[in-house]
Protein backbone atom coordinates (compact mmCIF):
# COMPACT_ATOMS: atom_id res chain seq x y z
CA UNK A 1 0.00 0.00 0.00
CA UNK A 2 1.47 3.13 -1.49
CA UNK A 3 0.63 6.49 1.02
CA UNK A 4 1.17 10.05 0.02
CA UNK A 5 2.18 11.93 2.31
CA UNK A 6 1.32 16.14 1.78
CA UNK A 7 3.56 17.65 5.14
CA UNK A 8 5.54 21.16 4.85
CA UNK A 9 6.45 20.57 8.57
CA UNK A 10 9.90 18.40 8.38
CA UNK A 11 9.85 16.95 12.14
CA UNK A 12 6.05 15.66 12.18
CA UNK A 13 6.90 14.81 8.27
CA UNK A 14 10.09 12.76 9.61
CA UNK A 15 7.94 11.12 12.52
CA UNK A 16 5.05 10.25 10.30
CA UNK A 17 7.53 8.45 7.55
CA UNK A 18 9.02 6.47 9.76
CA UNK A 19 6.17 5.12 11.68
CA UNK A 20 4.21 4.53 8.30
CA UNK A 21 7.24 2.72 6.89
CA UNK A 22 7.52 0.58 10.31
CA UNK A 23 3.86 -0.45 9.69
CA UNK A 24 4.47 -1.83 6.30
CA UNK A 25 3.38 1.05 3.87
CA UNK A 26 5.61 2.28 1.11
CA UNK A 27 5.64 6.40 1.60
CA UNK A 28 6.29 9.08 -0.70
CA UNK A 29 6.39 12.67 0.91
CA UNK A 30 5.90 16.13 -0.73
CA UNK A 31 5.95 19.33 1.27
CA UNK A 32 3.86 21.60 -0.84
CA UNK A 33 0.57 22.34 -2.10
CA UNK A 34 1.91 22.69 -5.73
CA UNK A 35 4.42 19.55 -5.81
CA UNK A 36 1.23 17.13 -3.99
CA UNK A 37 -1.00 18.40 -7.19
CA UNK A 38 1.56 17.42 -9.46
CA UNK A 39 1.90 14.13 -8.39
CA UNK A 40 -1.44 13.28 -7.75
CA UNK A 41 -2.38 13.89 -11.63
CA UNK A 42 -0.65 10.56 -12.12
CA UNK A 43 -2.31 7.88 -10.49
CA UNK A 44 0.85 6.34 -8.44
CA UNK A 45 -0.56 6.17 -4.68
CA UNK A 46 -3.28 4.42 -2.93
CA UNK A 47 -4.39 6.90 0.01
CA UNK A 48 -3.39 10.44 0.67
CA UNK A 49 -2.09 11.88 3.78
CA UNK A 50 -2.82 15.79 3.35
CA UNK A 51 -2.29 18.68 6.28
CA UNK A 52 -4.21 21.75 5.24
CA UNK A 53 -1.19 24.28 6.01
CA UNK A 54 0.55 23.96 3.19
CA UNK A 55 3.05 26.22 1.48
CA UNK A 56 2.26 27.78 -2.13
CA UNK A 57 -1.17 25.81 -2.17
CA UNK A 58 -3.39 25.24 0.25
CA UNK A 59 -4.90 21.26 0.94
CA UNK A 60 -7.96 22.21 0.71
CA UNK A 61 -7.39 23.22 -3.04
CA UNK A 62 -5.82 20.40 -3.38
CA UNK A 63 -8.32 18.15 -2.27
CA UNK A 64 -11.00 20.52 -4.58
CA UNK A 65 -8.85 19.97 -7.45
CA UNK A 66 -8.62 16.16 -7.07
CA UNK A 67 -12.08 15.75 -6.43
CA UNK A 68 -12.60 18.04 -9.65
CA UNK A 69 -10.71 15.36 -11.22
CA UNK A 70 -12.85 12.72 -10.29
CA UNK A 71 -10.07 11.05 -8.33
CA UNK A 72 -12.00 8.98 -5.97
CA UNK A 73 -8.80 8.06 -3.60
CA UNK A 74 -9.11 7.82 0.08
CA UNK A 75 -7.64 11.16 1.37
CA UNK A 76 -6.94 11.91 5.53
CA UNK A 77 -6.63 15.65 6.45
CA UNK A 78 -3.95 15.75 9.41
CA UNK A 79 -4.24 19.43 10.20
CA UNK A 80 -3.63 21.60 13.50
CA UNK A 81 -7.01 23.44 12.34
CA UNK A 82 -9.61 22.41 14.92
CA UNK A 83 -12.13 24.14 14.91
CA UNK A 84 -15.47 22.04 13.56
CA UNK A 85 -16.26 24.01 10.36
CA UNK A 86 -12.59 23.71 9.06
CA UNK A 87 -13.48 19.76 9.85
CA UNK A 88 -17.36 20.43 8.22
CA UNK A 89 -15.31 22.13 4.85
CA UNK A 90 -12.22 19.51 5.28
CA UNK A 91 -14.85 16.60 4.98
CA UNK A 92 -17.43 17.91 2.54
CA UNK A 93 -14.68 18.76 0.15
CA UNK A 94 -14.28 15.19 -0.27
CA UNK A 95 -11.85 13.92 2.65
CA UNK A 96 -12.47 10.53 4.23
CA UNK A 97 -11.53 11.63 7.78
CA UNK A 98 -10.32 14.35 9.64
CA UNK A 99 -7.33 13.99 12.39
CA UNK A 100 -6.55 16.90 14.57
CA UNK A 101 -2.60 18.03 15.50
CA UNK A 102 -1.05 16.56 17.45
CA UNK A 103 -2.11 12.66 17.11
CA UNK A 104 -1.08 9.95 18.88
CA UNK A 105 0.40 8.00 15.67
CA UNK A 106 -1.20 4.55 16.72
CA UNK A 107 -4.68 6.73 16.24
CA UNK A 108 -3.22 7.30 12.47
CA UNK A 109 -2.24 3.86 11.90
CA UNK A 110 -5.87 2.63 12.55
CA UNK A 111 -7.59 5.56 11.05
CA UNK A 112 -5.76 4.04 7.63
CA UNK A 113 -6.66 1.00 8.15
CA UNK A 114 -10.69 1.88 8.81
CA UNK A 115 -10.23 3.98 5.83
CA UNK A 116 -8.54 1.39 3.47
CA UNK A 117 -11.40 -1.46 4.80
CA UNK A 118 -13.97 1.02 3.60
CA UNK A 119 -13.12 1.81 0.44
CA UNK A 120 -12.42 -1.64 -0.42
CA UNK A 121 -16.18 -2.20 0.51
CA UNK A 122 -15.27 -4.43 3.09
CA UNK A 123 -16.77 -4.59 7.05
CA UNK A 124 -14.73 -7.36 8.23
CA UNK A 125 -11.08 -5.78 9.67
CA UNK A 126 -9.23 -8.71 8.18
CA UNK A 127 -8.58 -9.12 4.03
CA UNK A 128 -9.40 -12.63 3.23
CA UNK A 129 -10.31 -14.70 -0.08
CA UNK A 130 -11.57 -17.44 2.03
CA UNK A 131 -8.22 -19.37 2.20
CA UNK A 132 -5.83 -16.68 3.10
CA UNK A 133 -6.79 -14.56 5.59
CA UNK A 134 -4.51 -11.63 6.68
CA UNK A 135 -4.91 -8.94 9.64
CA UNK A 136 -3.74 -5.67 9.03
CA UNK A 137 -3.51 -4.55 12.38
CA UNK A 138 -0.83 -7.21 13.24
CA UNK A 139 0.13 -8.58 10.01
CA UNK A 140 -0.28 -12.01 10.89
CA UNK A 141 -1.61 -14.39 8.06
CA UNK A 142 -3.38 -17.64 7.94
CA UNK A 143 -3.60 -19.86 4.96
CA UNK A 144 -4.90 -23.85 5.33
CA UNK A 145 -4.06 -23.92 8.92
CA UNK A 146 -0.54 -22.48 8.94
CA UNK A 147 -0.22 -18.96 10.75
CA UNK A 148 2.65 -16.49 10.36
CA UNK A 149 3.83 -13.23 11.56
CA UNK A 150 4.78 -11.56 7.95
CA UNK A 151 7.97 -9.12 7.44
CA UNK A 152 6.44 -5.49 6.36
CA UNK A 153 7.06 -6.40 2.63
CA UNK A 154 5.71 -9.49 2.72
CA UNK A 155 2.64 -7.54 4.57
CA UNK A 156 2.72 -5.65 1.26
CA UNK A 157 2.42 -7.99 -1.04
CA UNK A 158 -0.04 -10.02 0.27
CA UNK A 159 -2.16 -7.02 0.96
CA UNK A 160 -1.81 -5.70 -2.86
CA UNK A 161 -2.89 -9.48 -3.92
CA UNK A 162 -5.58 -9.94 -1.16
CA UNK A 163 -7.57 -6.42 -2.39
CA UNK A 164 -7.91 -7.45 -5.66
CA UNK A 165 -8.35 -11.58 -5.44
CA UNK A 166 -8.66 -13.44 -9.07
CA UNK A 167 -7.09 -10.46 -10.53
CA UNK A 168 -3.58 -10.71 -11.76
CA UNK A 169 -0.89 -8.04 -10.89
CA UNK A 170 2.39 -7.48 -12.75
CA UNK A 171 5.66 -7.43 -11.23
CA UNK A 172 5.45 -3.19 -12.00
CA UNK A 173 2.32 -3.59 -9.48
CA UNK A 174 3.37 -4.81 -7.02
CA UNK A 175 6.88 -2.95 -6.97
CA UNK A 176 4.44 0.40 -7.32
CA UNK A 177 2.19 -0.86 -3.99
CA UNK A 178 5.54 -2.03 -1.94
CA UNK A 179 8.35 0.39 -2.79
CA UNK A 180 8.46 4.20 -2.20
CA UNK A 181 10.57 6.53 -4.94
CA UNK A 182 13.54 6.59 -3.07
CA UNK A 183 13.28 3.06 -2.65
CA UNK A 184 16.26 0.98 -4.61
CA UNK A 185 14.41 -2.43 -6.06
CA UNK A 186 16.10 -5.25 -6.76
CA UNK A 187 15.32 -6.74 -10.33
CA UNK A 188 14.65 -10.48 -8.14
CA UNK A 189 12.71 -8.61 -5.28
CA UNK A 190 9.28 -9.39 -5.81
CA UNK A 191 10.18 -13.04 -6.35
CA UNK A 192 12.04 -13.08 -3.03
CA UNK A 193 9.01 -12.13 -1.66
CA UNK A 194 6.95 -14.14 -2.93
CA UNK A 195 9.22 -17.16 -2.00
CA UNK A 196 8.97 -15.75 1.86
CA UNK A 197 5.33 -15.76 1.21
CA UNK A 198 4.91 -19.53 0.38
CA UNK A 199 7.55 -20.79 2.55
CA UNK A 200 4.91 -19.06 5.07
CA UNK A 201 1.71 -20.05 4.15
CA UNK A 202 2.39 -22.72 1.74
CA UNK A 203 3.16 -22.83 -1.82
CA UNK A 204 -0.14 -22.75 -3.32
CA UNK A 205 -1.12 -19.14 -1.25
CA UNK A 206 0.05 -17.45 -4.50
CA UNK A 207 -0.44 -18.79 -7.60
CA UNK A 208 2.23 -17.63 -10.79
CA UNK A 209 0.45 -17.17 -14.35
CA UNK A 210 4.11 -17.14 -16.32
CA UNK A 211 4.86 -14.31 -18.26
CA UNK A 212 1.93 -12.24 -16.71
CA UNK A 213 2.92 -11.80 -12.98
CA UNK A 214 0.62 -13.26 -9.62
CA UNK A 215 -2.86 -13.33 -7.93
CA UNK A 216 -4.41 -14.92 -5.08
CA UNK A 217 -8.02 -16.87 -5.69
CA UNK A 218 -11.34 -14.99 -5.38
CA UNK A 219 -13.53 -16.65 -3.17
CA UNK A 220 -15.85 -19.17 -4.12
CA1 LIG B 1 1.50 22.72 7.66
Amino acid sequence: MRILLVEDDIMIGEAITVALKDAAYAVDWVRDGDEADMVLKHPEHQIILLDLGLPKRDGLEVLHRLRQRGDAIPVIIITARDAVEDKIQGLDYGADDYLVKPFDINELLARLRAVIRRHGGKSSPVLSNGKISLDPATHEATCNGNSALLSAREFSLLQALLLRPGNILTRAELEERIYGWNEEVESNAVDFLIHGVRKKLGADAIKNIRGAGWLVDKQT
